[in-house]
Parts: structure tokens; C-alpha cells; sequence
């Protein structure tokens, strides 16, 4: 009597929903959705039906269940980067450290004093949560914090440069992706792109053959995700904001990633910190939270006092506000950088960036075989791999780590198959993403920290 083998056998929805297996679950998720799901799985029955499959009532009520709770499963999910790009901006970018996680929920859960002075009861700046701390690790005089770096290049240009002319290093035309591109920005801020120099070479003459009248600054951008080699040459800041600031012109310089510390004391390329910049001469500096500063996505503005005043005072600055939890994280990833001895533990960034190759190797050892276990004809080896950075920071540095490269035992369909098995991957309930090249797919094992939790995540690996 449970087989249901014509369509009139089907259950109504009504009844479905009276099941005691079911009740409950309308309880937790509530009528509408549960209705909606069993809906699709009539639907599903009568298609099976329609070819000639019967389904059992039993199961019926199992596929629901299983549909109801996948239908509320949140569609953002934790996952395992092993793609060996560290920041990864499809994946996130930085994840943030437990102090910054601690102030986000604090921040979320309650009324704070996001805009409220507490001495005196009068109305604040939401800014004042960052900024001092800003000012204390760059140098710079103020800082504004905005929703992201694309923003912070927009509001800047609109703010000091709407009706007028700025000349930018034809080498330093980027496109950072995500429709991001320094001519598209500067047309909608209302400002005129004067294109100076070549691709490859730009001189000082031609940034004072380009100054006029109607010149509002000078600009300069981190190419952040390419580099020119071979015959080149460019104007460095220090150059940059001589003859700015003898034609009296602001010198901005847009870092994209924007690093606080010195790279190399822990062994990675170097990259020019804000400070850097700014001590060089730029008036103004923009730059990312989400890269390698290793916090929440918001863009930070710094520099001259005169300059960031008059950037607040813009309308636009209201449509880019960062919100509480975003200035409750920043605030926190800040303090860690107060605290220098501990910041490589303690920030997640920069923990995984100086990971040593011969600890990526031990994890490797380790999980070889777990691996192995779980893809039958498949052969897994350990293999020397490069990480990059991401997000445009150094673009063509690596760093050295440990990878375990899946391959398949016979030479045919390799490519159908890989994709099948980094589906499987994809549909684990911790999905586990990595790349496909060269004829195999890649695990870099940089990014991986919970060893246990990705080993038992591995049980349920199912493909075809
Ligand atoms: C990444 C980047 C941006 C955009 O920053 P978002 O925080 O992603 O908005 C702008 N300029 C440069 C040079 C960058 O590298």
C-alpha cells in the first residue's frame, strides 16, 4: 500500500503535510517552504512514475525532509581554499582573526556607540573608531574608512578632481578585474584621464608636459596584478610628488593591497608599506582592508588633514559608509598590528602567508594516503607547488609550498574525469576547491589548518 505506482496514488500535499515525520518539520521551517518542497518532490514522483519508476511513500517523506533542510542550508558556506591563491577574492579574500570575529558579533548583536560621543552625549563619527589607530600605524594625519578600495579611488577622485584633469602613467591604466578600470572610475567620477608616458616607459618630462590649468593632482597606481619586464622605466613616488608639489598639485597613490609592515623581516617579497608611500611624498594614500592588511572588505583613505576633510565633506561619502561590524572588525585587526610579536600568530593572513614549506609538507605526509583511500582510480603524489599572494599583491611572486596533485591511473577521458572528481570535491559538505592544470588537479595545502576536520569531511567524497 506504500507503493506508490500510479499517479493517483500520489499523496496531496495535504496529507504530506499531516505526516508526523512532516509536522515537525513545519514546525522549525515554517508552512510555505515546507509546501514548496514537497511540491517538487510530487513532482519528481510523477516524472519517476511517467517512466515507469514506482517510489515508495517512505521515501517520499525522506526526499522531502532532505529537501526541506537543503532548501535552508545558507547559500554562503565555509570551504577549504586549497587553490593556492591565499587571497582569493571569488573565495573571500583574508578570513578575519577570532578578536575581530569576537567584535563583529558584539557590534551585530546590540546597540553600540557607532555615531554617539559618550562624554558628552552628542552625535559622533563613525570614523573615529579607526582613524587614531590608522593615523598611528601609517603616519598620516586623518583616514576615512569606506566600503572598499574601489570606492576609496572613486569618492577620492570625485572629491578633488570632478571637472579636471588627471594625468596617470599609461603603465598604470588597470584593469584590476570586476569591472574595475582606472578610465572607467575616473570617467564616473567626472574627471578627465590624461594619459602620459607609454606602456612601458613614462618619464617626468611627460608628467610636465602634461600639467595645466585644469590639472587637480597627479596620480599614481599599483599595478597590482601584472608587471611590466624588460625595457621599462617609471616615475616613483618620490619623483612623482616633487613635481606635484612644485606645481602645487596633490599626489595620490592608490596601493590597492596596501601592506603595514616590513615584508621581508618575515621572509616574503617586499611590498612598500603606506608609510613608505607616504613618507615618499603621496598626500594621499588608498588602499584595501581584505588584502594583505588581513581584515573585513572596506577601503581606507589616509593622508594630508586638508585633503581627507574635504573627501568627508562629499555626498557620495554617505553612499559608501562602512557599517558597524565592518569598523568593529577593522578595529580589532588594527590593535593586532599594535602588537607586532604577535601578529604573525594571531592574524590569519599572514599566518598562512609565512607558513614554512617543510610544515605544508608534514600535512602532506599526513594526508596522502587519507586521500588516496577516497579516489579509486585515481593516483595521488606529493609535489612541490607555488602559492601566490592574491588579490594583486606582488602578482608574480611565490611562495614555495607543498601540494598534492591527483591525477588519473589510465590515460583516457583524464580531462572528464578530473572534472567529475573536483565536482565531488565541490559537493563535500565542507566543499574543498582546488585547480585544475595540467592534466590534474591540484590541492595546495598552504591554506589548509584543520587537518581532522579535513579528514573527516573526505568520508562522504562520492562521485561517479
Ligand atoms: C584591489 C585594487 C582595487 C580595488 O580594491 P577593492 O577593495 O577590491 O575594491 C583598486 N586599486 C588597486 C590598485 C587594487 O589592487
Amino acid at each position: 500500500m506504500n507503493k506508490i505506482n500510479s499517479l493517483n496514488k500520489i499523496p496531496s500535499i495535504n496529507r504530506i503535510l499531516n505526516d508526523p515525520k512532516i509536522v515537525s518539520l513545519v514546525d522549525d521551517y515554517g508552512a510555505r517552504v515546507v509546501t514548496r518542497c514537497a511540491q517538487n518532490v510530487i513532482q519528481k514522483a510523477r516524472s519517476s512514475l511517467l517512466t515507469g519508476k514506482s517510489t515508495e511513500y517512505k521515501t517520499l517523506i525522506k526526499d522531502l525532509r532532505e529537501e526541506t533542510f537543503n532548501a535552508f542550508q545558507p547559500s554562503l558556506r565555509p570551504l577549504f581554499n586549497l587553490t593556492g591563491v591565499v587571497l582569493h577574492t571569488n573565495l573571500g579574500r583574508a578570513s578575519l582573526p577570532l578578536a575581530a570575529i569576537d567584535a563583529v558579533i558584539e557590534a551585530a548583536a546590540r546597540p553600540t556607540n557607532l555615531e554617539m560621543d559618550l562624554k558628552t552625549g552628542q552625535r559622533g563619527d563613525r570614523n573615529k573608531h579607526c582613524e587614531d589607530l590608522i593615523c598611528q600605524l601609517t603616519g598620516s594625519e586623518r583616514a576615512i574608512v569606506v566600503n572598499n578600495n574601489a570606492a576609496a579611488v572613486l569618492v577620492t577622485l570625485s572629491s578633488l578632481a570632478r571637472r579636471k584633469e588627471v594625468p596617470v602613467s599609461r603603465g598604470e591604466l588597470v584593469e584590476i578585474g570586476g569591472s574595475f578600470r582606472m578610465p572607467d572610475i575616473m570617467a564616473h567620477a567626472g574627471c578627465k584621464l590624461v594619459e602620459v608616458g607609454t606602456t612601458n616607459r613614462t618619464h617626468e618630462k611627460d608628467f610636465e608636459m602634461a600639467i595645466n590649468a585644469k590639472t587637480a593632482l597627479l596620480m599614481k597606481v599599483h599595478t597590482s596584478n601584472f608587471e611590466i619586464q624588460g625595457f621599462k622605466s617609471s616615475v616613483s613616488e618620490k619623483q612623482l610628488a616633487e613635481i606635484a608639489h612644485c606645481h602645487d598639485l596633490p599626489l595620490i597613490s592608490d596601493l590597492g593591497s596596501g601592506n603595514l609592515i616590513d615584508l621581508k623581516s618575515y621572509n616574503l617579497p617586499e611590498e612598500k608599506t603606506v608609510t613608505d608611500t607616504l613618507k615618499a611624498g603621496a598626500d594621499l594614500v588608498t588602499f584595501s582592508g581584505d588584502k594583505l592588511l588581513g581584515g573585513p572588505q572596506c577601503g581606507i583613505i589616509a593622508g594630508r588633514d586638508d585633503l581627507v576633510k574635504r573627501i568627508k565633506s562629499n555626498p557620495l561619502i554617505r553612499a559608501m559608509r562602512a557599517d558597524k561590524m565592518t569598523l568593529a572588525a577593522l578595529q580589532a585587526v588594527l590593535r593586532l598590528y599594535e602588537n607586532p610579536q604577535k601578529l604573525a600568530a594571531e592574524l590569519p593572513t599572514l599566518r598562512l602567508l609565512i607558513r614554512k614549506e617543510e610544515d605544508i609538507r608534514r600535512m602532506a605526509n599526513c594526508l596522502i594516503s587519507k586521500v588516496q583511500a577516497q579516489c579509486p582510480g585515481f593516483v595521488v603524489s606529493i609535489e612541490p607547488v607555488e602559492s601566490q599572494i592574491g588579490s594583486g599583491a606582488l602578482p608574480i611572486k611565490r611562495l614555495a609550498s607543498v601540494g598534492l596533485k591527483i591525477t588519473t591511473a589510465s590515460q583516457r577521458r583524464t580531462g572528464k574525469a578530473l572534472e567529475s572528481l573536483s565536482s565531488a570535491f565541490r559537493d563535500l559538505q565542507i566543499p574543498v576547491i582546488g585547480r585544475i592544470n595540467k592534466g590534474a588537479l591540484w590541492f595546495d595545502l598552504r591554506c589548509l589548518e584543520d587537518q581532522n576536520q579535513f579528514i573527516n569531511n573526505l568520508k562522504s567524497l562520492n562521485f561517479e
